[in-house]
């Protein structure tokens, strides 16, 4: 390749396409410095496309005819830092993925979309908050209507304003004249967090030990936080986060998903002072690059965010902390399957800072870092202010049949709790009624169309659901095939829902599933009814066992975890363990001890003894000897290389070109299993078919994978497939 200096700088971009390489282009015209950092407004193809300039090259191997001028420089200083290019840069080499796709996933939408970061927009602020709202009403019902949304609404813009109060402007100008109320340009600095700690509570031995041995790291330390459900790990982040905030650092605190855990912003709020900078999806575009502009500038000190967070620019970074870091939230599952957690740490090591990784139940990964003394393992074996753990109990299925779900030792302990005045928790991972429509005659199961699935039944809404692609038809009576009866078979949350309306007329039942939780604002409001404790049984799936604390709940009853004990992943144990003891972890978290029972067809299986007799860390310990032994990870590393098409052969001929391939390459140590067809052959009318790789040498497992991926980028014949790199990947289909 020859290379073409030039007098001029030639600009590196990455472009939001899906390449797996960046873009030279000429200085585009006027006085603006581009800098690395900066976006850039480009032709591309027919298009002009948002990049954003990774480095300044002297010259380009294309020669400078040949290349396009940049139209427009879109930010007058850099967005991104070098370290802040530098993740990129790394993400984009370890998960073998498009750069210019980890720039897109790594910035807010509207960045992506060549937004200024300022945008001109104006907003409405409620300036006197201590307004009399009712005294006015009496004389002026429309001021008093825009002062109330005002209240609720923290800081909307005057177009939102219109939307809900079409008249406002005409209520709104006499407040403005007496200093009320105030319309500012959202362009104005962003208000400073200044942090007013309230004090917590005074931390036990064991939280005490924690926060002193963090707060002696010299820069960049890895921490395992692996304190019991109910240990009182948040508020060893408090007083973490409270020493970085005091030292004039920011703290990143990664959560798996916020709108399942308000409790925890909000406990954050009361303790710190001031409310955390959250990033997360169910902000609107403008929110999140407001939060995100916030942060990167400094003005907000604290960062709650989810996975895709963990990109934000701090300048000022102190801390990460990564909260129930065993969860799968944290790895993205399509597109750039990138991993949060795992970046957090990288992040954590290049700029030096302690890193904190939270949880009840570590995954098998990070235990085995801790064990080679490569991350500091730090235990809180005990619930904090004295709640005790709580006792587990089997429910023997073969001695007591269930009637839609439930057996009669769980109903008859929910009504014992319930008249003790405690709260219930019925917890199943699989929503819908039922998970199968079967004939009666003939057994013939209804499946989708365009899977290799099942149709789940949805009783409510008379349908068929299919779990995998979304497709619905309606229920129908009558086989198909023998005109036998179609009737659902086994349960899902709402039949339990159902069964426990009937056993338990009188009390009020909440269900919580994906499926409940669609409208706007109803995770909220029934997170509310539980933690109030004025919902008496909770039914629902893992989004109920996700670090809540409900202090009338004294009863969890797992109803079928008999999937997990015979699961044909390697992960199996670890999971079912997790899941687990994180759902009984919601049980007895205040004075009144909790109990979980588990129903199972399986009492005497090995799995329920150990994590009866040594909890999660003996399944953990057992796990980890196993994957030792059979040279699965953490022992080895792996990387899943996946493909679909609408003929399977065409499929299978991508994967057969990338295992010839690596073939001829010799790579020793390397592994390479199949290409077979994934566990879900057929997914949306697509079939799927897999090729792993494996190696004890991360090394060796990256150089196949950069070179297979160059390979099929070329291959013709790869083309008609479409397939995708997974590093590290959490599931095997
Ligand atoms: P985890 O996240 O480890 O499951 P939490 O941080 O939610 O646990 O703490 C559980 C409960 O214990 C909370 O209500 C918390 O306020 C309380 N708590 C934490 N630390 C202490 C302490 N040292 N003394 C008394 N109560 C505490
Ligand atoms: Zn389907």
């Amino acid at each position: 390749m020859s290379n073409h200096a030039t007098s001029s700088p030639i600009l590196r971009v990455a472009v939001n396409v899906p390449l797996s390489r960046e873009f030279d282009y000429l200085v585009p015209p006027g006085d603006g410095t581009p800098r690395p950092g900066c976006r850039v407004e480009v032709p591309f193809g027919r298009r002009r496309e948002t990049g954003l300039i990774l480095e300044l090259a002297d010259g380009s191997s294309f020669a400078p005819d040949k290349l396009k001028q940049a139209t427009a420089l879109l930010d007058a200083s850099p967005l991104l830092d070098p370290d802040d290019l530098w993740l990129i840069r790394f993400t984009s080499d370890y998960y073998h993925h498009p750069i210019g796709e980890v720039m897109a996933a790594s910035l807010p939408s509207l960045l992506r979309q060549g937004k200024g970061l300022y945008t001109a927009v104006e907003r409405v602020r409620l300036a006197d908050p201590a307004i009399d709202i009712e005294a006015i009403a009496r004389r002026a019902p429309r001021q008093a209507e825009l002062l109330e949304l005002l209240a609720d609404d923290a800081l909307p813009t005057t177009a939102e304003l219109t939307g809900k109060l079409p008249n406002w402007r005409r209520a709104a100008k006499p407040l403005i004249a007496r200093g009320v109320i105030a319309i500012e340009a959202a362009s104005a600095p962003d208000a400073i967090d200044v942090p007013r700690p309230a004090s917590g509570p005074a931390l036990n031995e064991e939280q005490q030990a924690a926060v002193d041995r963090i707060r002696k790291a010299k820069g960049f330390e890895a921490f395992v936080l692996d304190g019991v459900t109910g240990s009182g790990k948040t508020d060893v982040y408090l007083q973490l986060i409270e020493t970085t905030l005091a030292a004039g650092k920011q703290v990143l605190v990664l959560v798996p998903e916020i709108g399942l855990t308000p409790q925890l912003v909000s406990r954050f709020e009361k303790r710190l002072g001031f409310r955390p900078a959250a990033l997360h999806s169910s902000l609107s575009d403008s929110e999140r690059l407001r939060n995100w502009r916030r942060v990167r500038s400094g003005a907000a000190r604290l960062l709650v965010g989810t996975r895709s967070a963990v990109f934000t620019p701090m300048p000022e970074l102190g801390l990460v902390i990564v909260d129930e870091e065993h969860d799968h939230s944290f790895k993205q599952q399509e597109g750039l399957r990138y991993s949060a957690r795992d970046l957090a740490i990288v992040r954590g090591k290049r700029r030096d800072v302690p890193v904190v990784l939270g949880s009840a139940t570590p995954t098998l990964e990070v235990l085995k870092h801790s064990a080679d003394g490569a991350y500091t393992h730090l235990l809180l074996p005990r619930r904090a202010g004295g709640a005790l753990p709580p006792a587990l109990r089997l429910i023997d299925l073969n001695r007591y049949p269930t009637r839609d779900g439930l057996s009669d030792p769980l109903l008859e302990t929910v009504d014992a709790h319930l008249a003790q005045g405690g709260q219930a928790l019925i917890y199943l991972n699989r929503r819908g009624f039922a998970p199968t429509l079967i004939c009666g005659n003939c057994a013939y199961v209804a499946e989708c169309r365009r899977c290799d699935s099942r149709m789940t039944v949805h009783a409510s809404q008379n349908e068929l659901r299919c779990h995998h692609c979304g497709a619905t038809e309606a229920i129908y009576a009558e086989c198909p095939e023998c005109t036998g009866t179609m009737r659902p078979l086994g349960e899902g949350t709402q039949r339990l829902e159902e069964t426990l309306v009937e056993a338990f007329p009188d009390r009020r039942i909440v269900r919580i599933d994906s499926d409940s939780m669609q409208r706007k604002g109803a995770i909220d409001a029934a997170l509310a009814e539980a933690t109030s404790g004025d919902a008496d049984i909770l039914v629902g799936t893992q989004m109920l066992s996700k670090g809540h604390h409900f202090p009338r709940l004294t009863l969890v009853g797992i109803v079928n975890a008999d999937q997990g004990l015979f699961g044909s992943d390697f992960r199996s144990d670890e999971r079912l363990a997790q899941s687990i003891i994180q759902v009984a972890g919601r049980a007895g978290r205040e004075e009144r001890a909790g109990t979980v029972m588990i129903q199972t067809a399986f009492p005497e299986h090995p799995f329920w003894q150990r994590l009866f007799e040594s909890g999660y860390a003996g399944i953990a310990d057992d796990a980890l000897t196993q994957r030792r032994d059979s040279a699965w990870p953490p022992y080895t590393r792996l990387a899943l290389l996946r493909a679909s098409a609408h003929r399977e052969s065409d499929a299978f001929t991508c994967l057969e070109s990338a295992r010839q391939h690596l073939g001829s390459v010799g790579l020793d140590g390397l592994r390479v299993l199949g290409p077979v067809s994934a566990p879900l052959r057929r997914k949306a009318g697509r079939y799927r078919a897999q090729l792993l790789l494996e190696s004890s040498d991360r090394r060796m497992l990256h150089r196949a994978l950069a070179s297979v991926r160059a390979r099929l980028e070329e291959d013709r014949a790869a083309r008609r497939a479409r397939w995708s790199i997974d590093v590290d990947p959490i599931d095997l289909y």
